[in-house]
């Protein structure tokens, strides 16, 4: 039951990330005109716009004047549902969870819009970063009541934020000396600043590993099968999100593992 509703808070607001990852890169605003059908301009009824089931009573098409309307809105509101249901499952109904599902809305904004647009917009990367910031001081001082536990939480933050911009920096190098080309956006770095401040330097680090490693298999696997050429521009803030998400779930078991392989003393 509870499952259930928050399945259907996260499929809810994944029907307004739909919104901000179409209207968000043309500057349009994200209130008004309310949902309508991009060919003909009819404007949604209130139940063909529920999440998920609204795009399958209509069979993925426009009611007015039947254009096909893609299948990416009710996967985007079905991803967003089912990470919403995993973050619950695993942290239950805490601060935290509430954290989480923010940053994994922003992520999910982010990774679309740039597999979308090759960009990823400073608005988001920059609220993104003091969202985080605000969490990490914020929910260490609502669970103890203690500031300082807040201004350690604060410090955590900035220091990942901070490495995040480092790794970045790093990353671009090597890419653009293994490529012989400059491989990465400005707004890579920014959103690595913004993972840093969610996930602390641990966090960051194991996340931008991922993401290199599933980028390389990923884009490695499209030029082998001959999806793209080798100077086929390919966005890396989806796999940042990936890796992102991936240390959120599972970041303290790799993080220990790794440990204890190569560091068994510590
Ligand atoms: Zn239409």
């Amino acid at each position: 039951m509870v499952s259930g509703l928050v399945f259907g808070l996260g499929a809810a607001l994944g029907s307004f990330l739909n919104v901000v990852i179409y209207r968000l890169p043309q500057g349009l605003s994200l209130l008004y005109p309310p949902s309508h059908c991009p060919q003909c301009h009819t404007r949604l009824k209130p139940y063909d716009n529920v999440p998920i089931l609204g795009w399958l009573w209509l069979g993925g098409r426009c009611r007015h004047c039947k254009a096909p309307i893609s299948a990416r809105y009710p996967l985007i509101e079905g991803l967003t549902g089912g990470l919403f249901l995993v973050t619950f499952w695993g942290w239950g109904l805490t601060w935290w969870t509430v954290a989480y599902w923010i940053l994994l809305a922003w992520l999910i904004a982010l990774a679309f819009i740039d597999l979308d647009t090759l960009t990823l917009p400073n608005p988001l990367t920059q609220s993104g970063l003091v969202v985080g910031l605000l969490a990490q001081a914020m929910i260490p001082y609502l669970q103890t009541g203690s500031w300082s536990n807040g201004l350690r939480g604060l410090m955590a933050g900035i220091i990942g934020a901070v490495l995040g911009i480092w790794l970045f920096e790093g990353i671009t190098l090597l890419a653009s000396l293994a490529l012989g080309q400059t491989a990465m956006g400005g707004g890579d770095a920014k959103l690595a600043a913004m993972l840093g401040a969610w996930l602390g330097w641990p966090g960051v680090l194991l996340s931008g590993f991922l993401a290199c490693l599933v980028g390389a298999l990923v884009g490695g696997g499209a030029i082998a099968l001959g999806v793209i050429s080798r100077r086929h521009p390919m966005p890396f803030g989806p796999f940042l999100a990936i890796g992102a998400l991936l240390t959120l779930l599972w970041g303290d078991t790799l993080i220990a593992t790794y440990r204890s392989l190569f560091f068994p003393t510590l």
